[in-house]
């Protein structure tokens, strides 16, 4: 299908193919399904929320529940104001959240719709709440739409009541379910007093009951977010998504913060598990989480003849890039190109960095890329292993690469989004992932005579 990509690139700046990012509400929904009682509105046509819905529910095989202002000529040309009123009344008639998270389209933004002031004059059921984020499409991705969304309802409900709660405000970024269950497991083994904001374990992963519920268990709930602004501290995890959310809460709440990259491969996992010992002053580590440790170390010496002088090519959301490239160089492999849709000065100075730190020479790391120029570099210098979205698997199939799942979307696969590739238990799903694809090609390129039982 990309066999016929040309190999030789030139500087695009009004153009991409095959983007290697999706749209600010995409990011909005995801960021809202985290709080328990949420309804998204899209504030927009139908075909927007339809899409933010569809992209959500393929990658989680989840239902993702949201609502459209539904724009149609007359909201196009005079504003949506009318739409949202209406809309915020019936859903809070018919669908009974505790409170909706407005995020805006590319069209409502055009337009120039004042949502904050919608907002104001809206009469909202007692008890109920509605916050807002602006998210228009043409700047940014689901990344940044997911921190403006996580600010609007730090802006909207966060308050500091002068008295510390004592807990520390966990932001894990955009995380799958089985890795945000991961995260809560490291971080009780530690004692540490938190609260995770936002959380869709429980939501974009629940069980199949035999009855449907439209709010989930799971969520960080509304009381939770307000005493956001008590927290002692605030721990953001990954630089790109995580530290937005950071200054607003300091903004508004004088909460101070420290931002560590996503806990994703040994040297990460470290950081984040030593800063929250310190945070919970619990004084040593468990054993359960030294042993876990141990374990990945053992499985990583066990199959280290997997990796030496391999290279890889690394694409996806930028904190996930950046994990994903520090575990692959500690694995003895070479991330030779390391690409994010984010636009993001910041990836492409800590991908640098952490170039620099390993060694690592020949590399290339570019924000604001699209899989297209991906594919070109790929032909001008093959890779061992491709490592990112199911986006990847076209460049794969046609250059006859070993191809790992990680990140979002993955639409083609299920059980993914269970699993965690973060922590010390992550990290051993990663090699599990990436050592099995190297010994599948192996097997599958090999001269019969070589093709080995044990390996
Ligand atoms: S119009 Fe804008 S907000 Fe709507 S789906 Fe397209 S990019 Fe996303």
């Amino acid at each position: 299908m990309l066999d016929f990509t040309p190999p030789s690139s030139v500087e695009r700046v009004a153009l991409r193919i095959n983007p290697c990012k999706t749209c600010q509400p995409v990011g909005a929904m995801y960021a809202a399904l985290g709080v328990h009682g949420c309804m998204p509105l899209s504030h927009g046509s139908q075909g927007c929320a339809s899409y933010h819905r569809t992209v959500l529910s393929r990658h989680f095989k989840e239902p993702a529940i949201a609502v459209s202002s539904s724009f149609t000529e007359g909201a196009s040309v005079f504003g949506g104001g009318s739409n949202i009123k209406t809309g915020v009344k019936n859903v809070f008639d018919i669908y009974k959240p505790d409170i909706i998270a407005v995020h805006t389209t590319c069209l409502s933004e055009t337009i120039g719709d004042d949502v904050r002031s919608f907002i104001q004059e809206m009469t909202v059921p007692d008890g109920k709440h509605v916050v807002h984020a602006n998210t228009p499409s043409y700047v940014g991705s689901h990344v940044t739409g997911y921190y403006n969304m996580m600010c609007g309802f730090i802006n909207y409900l966060s308050a500091s009541t002068g008295q510390s709660n004592g807990r520390v405000a966990v932001f894990p970024g955009w995380m799958n379910p089985g890795d945000l269950r991961e995260l809560r497991s490291l971080l009780e083994s530690l004692s540490l007093d938190f609260v995770m904001f936002p959380d869709q374990s429980g939501v974009m992963d629940s069980p199949l009951l035999g009855h449907y519920d439209m709010y989930p268990d799971g969520g960080t709930t509304i009381p939770e977010i307000v005493s956001l602004g008590d927290c002692r501290t605030a721990l953001g995890l990954g630089d790109v998504i995580s530290t937005e959310p950071c200054r607003a809460l300091e903004r508004k709440c004088k909460v101070p913060h420290r931002v560590l990259p996503y806990p994703i491969g040994v040297e990460n996992t470290d950081d984040f598990v030593m800063e929250a010992a310190s945070l919970s002053g619990i004084g040593s580590i468990p054993p359960c989480v030294e042993r876990e440790r141990g374990q990945l170390i053992d499985i990583m010496v066990d199959s280290h003849q997997n990796y030496a002088g391999k290279t890889a090519a690394v694409f996806g959301d930028p904190d996930t890039v950046l994990g994903l490239m520090s575990f692959v160089l500690e694995l003895g492999m070479t991330p030779i190109y390391s690409v994010t849709g984010t636009p993001s000065e910041k990836f492409e100075a800590e991908a640098e960095k952490l170039l620099k730190k390993h060694g690592a020479e020949g590399c290339r790391a570019k924000s604001n890329a699209d899989l297209f120029e991906l594919h070109q570099w790929i032909k001008r210098e093959r890779v061992d292993v491709l490592i990112g979205t199911t986006y990847g698997k076209q460049i794969a199939k046609a250059e006859d690469i070993p191809f790992v799942r990680a990140g979002f979307p993955v639409l083609d696969r299920y059980v993914h989004s269970y699993m965690p590739i973060v922590g010390y238990k992550g990290a051993m799903r990663l090699v599990e992932m990436i050592a099995n694809a190297l010994m599948e090609y192996r097997d599958r390129t090999c001269a019969d005579e070589d093709l080995e039982i044990v390996m």
